[in-house]
């Protein structure tokens, strides 16, 4: 069978897409080596979301879910491994080959580490990129957030309401995060805000995280180090194809269509300066709506 649209990641980017697709009676395949919803299965709150005064994550997440089966779109659980192009593309995945005529990537983004001896063996016992999954295994005891963006302050205000004592930890002398966050963290007695700091190393004992050393000379004695410092771009998978920047990232038109006809990425794959619910959405449906008009013509 040859597929009119491939959606490849159903973070809310490729949720979209598929809703488009689906609704516009396409033929279509959508494929996610974890879960429906993506990054927002891990996040805490989405306040910021037009017509959601407030939800969790894991909430919307349900949503699309529920979405997806009430429109019959067809998912399968795979890791895709590969793409080319043709005529016809293919997708591989770790269980099958699939043929189709368009393909939409929307494998967002992971969060970075940083880059420090010890870490990635601690991931998981000590370090974690996920306050949501991770935080309650801390509860009542000394933790640090590393960042200073919007994810490192909303997953640090989630903490204080677990942890004990939350170290927060930024390398510049201001945040930059929206302006509510900062007054909300500023109010939390239980945050400590450590500026113009950076981690410089990291003491294990018996496996686990045991304290932290800051480049100011300070050691904290904490549980676990959440990081919050940036994100790489989930494009492993198709190196081969020339549509990325050097950093992995996507650039694509405004139809959301890479320089290969039939290609799109949408969501946090792309290079882009607004990387939110709200854009991963639109860009969804646009490029849906592109892949419609070019196969109803
Ligand atoms: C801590 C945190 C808090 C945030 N808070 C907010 C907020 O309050 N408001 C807001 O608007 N945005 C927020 N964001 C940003 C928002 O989560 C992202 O912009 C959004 O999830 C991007 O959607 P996406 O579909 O592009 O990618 P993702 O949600 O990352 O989904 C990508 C999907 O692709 C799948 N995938 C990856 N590689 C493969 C592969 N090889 N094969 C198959 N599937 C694959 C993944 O499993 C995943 O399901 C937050 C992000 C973080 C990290």
């Amino acid at each position: 069978m040859i597929y009119d649209a491939i959606v490849i990641g159903m973070g809310p980017a490729g949720v979209s897409a598929s809703i488009y697709l689906k609704r516009a009676g396409l033929n279509i395949l959508c494929l996610d080596k974890a879960m429906i919803g993506g990054t927002l299965n891990y996040i805490d709150k989405v306040d910021n979301y037009p017509g959601i005064i407030s939800i969790n994550g894991p909430e919307l997440s349900a949503l699309m879910y529920q979405q997806i089966q009430n429109l019959d779109i067809p998912y399968q659980n795979q890791s895709v491994l590969d793409i080319l192009d043709g005529e016809v593309k293919k997708v591989l995945t770790s269980k099958e080959e699939y043929s189709c005529r368009n393909i939409i990537i929307a494998t967002g983004r992971i969060a970075r580490s940083l880059g420090l001896e010890h870490e990635s063996e601690l991931m998981g016992h000590g370090i974690s990129t996920c306050a949501l999954c991770d935080g309650a295994l801390y509860k009542g005891k000394d933790v640090a957030v590393i960042g200073g963006g919007n994810s490192a302050l909303s997953e640090a205000m989630y903490l204080s309401k677990i942890c004990r004592h939350v170290y927060l930890i930024h390398r510049r002398d201001v945040f930059r995060a929206d302006q509510q966050l900062i007054d909300q963290m500023n109010n939390q007695q239980n945050v400590e805000q450590i500026l113009q700091a950076k981690v410089d190393s990291l003491l294990p004992k018996d496996g686990k995280l045991e304290s932290i050393t800051l480049d100011n000379g300070r050691t904290l004695q904490v549980s676990c180090m959440f990081t919050y410092v940036g994100y790489v771009p989930g494009t492993k998978f198709h190196t081969s194809l020339p549509i990325m920047d050097e950093q992995g990232y996507i650039e694509v038109n405004q139809n959301c269509e890479t320089e290969i006809k039939g290609i799109y990425a949408v969501g946090d794959i792309i290079k882009k300066d607004l990387y939110q619910i709200v854009t991963a959405t639109s860009e969804g449906a646009i490029a849906a709506t592109h892949i419609v008009k070019n196969i109803k013509k």
